[in-house]
């Protein structure tokens, strides 16, 4: 058998996969560090330069580098210490030169990249369907991340998934392109209509502009019809979320709440059960 036949195989298809999800996971983790920083060193320096002022752009910043290091004693970390899961758990969650401790968030990451190369493997068997399927619910991982960090969702991520999602649906593979096309204008009109109906009737915003991508790009990939279950589902998960944060964590009311992890759950919920929920749904009104 040949390399690439050994893929395909069905029966080693996912562990593959969670092998290759693992190691994506750990390139995610970089990504949820870093891009919300290359961000800001790229408004501040436009900002910089509308002031007329010279920019000074300092060491480069990028995913590639500086290679990846501890933030607390900047020890280099090698190649054995950076095994996704198995290096956290042998070094314990401490940085083998200075003990600090490593988050347990950066191993979660990559466990739930894995098992989201498992579960597309399993579900959709060697092929196409699996691997883009992948792709998204990865993207949604890291976008979800970037969000609760730091209320931001990157275009450099929303829209590509946009443009993904309408070139996997060319031939079906989800939904037809027709239908494609329209969840996505349709996904990013229905937020942007919410959006100025809460602003003009509360002079607030009650969302950025980044989750009208988000929603146009889940639109793209699941189709027009998925976008009520998407809207339902994303609000009933971020209510639950929201009041069980102010009970629990006894979080103020006004603390602003970042939209994108409930819409990007409910985006895979929509593409991995959306049609079986929808007809549920219906079937229940
Ligand atoms: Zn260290």
């Amino acid at each position: 058998m040949t390399f690439i036949g050994s893929l395909t195989e069905p029966a080693l298809f996912p562990w593959i996969a969670f092998a290759i999800g693992a190691a994506v996971g750990s390139f995610l983790n970089v990504v949820i560090h870093r891009l919300p920083k290359m961000m800001e060193r790229e408004w501040a320096a436009q900002c910089a330069e509308l002031r007329g002022e010279t920019v000074d752009e300092g060491k480069p910043y990028s995913i590639a580098r500086p290679r990846s290091h501890c933030p607390a004693c900047g020890h280099q970390i090698t190649v054995f210490e950076n095994i996704p899961l198995l290096s956290w758990l042998w070094l314990r969650a401490k940085c083998s030169a200075c003990g600090a401790r490593i988050s347990v968030r950066y191993p979660l990451i990559e466990l739930a990249a894995g098992v989201i190369g498992v579960y597309c493997a399993v579900r959709f068997g060697p092929g196409i369907a699996a691997i883009a399927a992948m792709v998204f619910l990865w993207a949604i991982l890291a976008a979800s991340a970037i969000d609760i960090d730091t209320q931001l969702l990157p275009d450099s991520i929303t829209l590509p998934l946009l443009w993904l999602g309408l070139l996997v649906n060319i031939s079906g593979t989800f939904v037809d392109l027709r239908s494609a096309v329209i969840g996505a204008a349709a996904g990013y009109l229905i937020l942007w209509s919410v959006y100025w109906a809460f602003k003009i009737a509360t002079g607030k915003e009650g969302m950025g502009f980044g989750d009208f991508k988000l929603l146009a790009a889940i639109g793209a990939w699941c189709g027009w019809q998925s976008l009520p279950l998407t809207i339902l589902a994303s609000s009933l998960i971020g209510a639950i979320v929201g009041v069980a944060l102010i009970i629990i964590a006894r979080r103020g009311k006004n603390v602003p709440i970042p939209f994108g992890p409930y819409l990007g759950a409910a985006g895979a919920l929509s593409l991995l059960w959306g049609p079986q929920l929808t007809r549920q749904w219906l079937e229940m009104i």
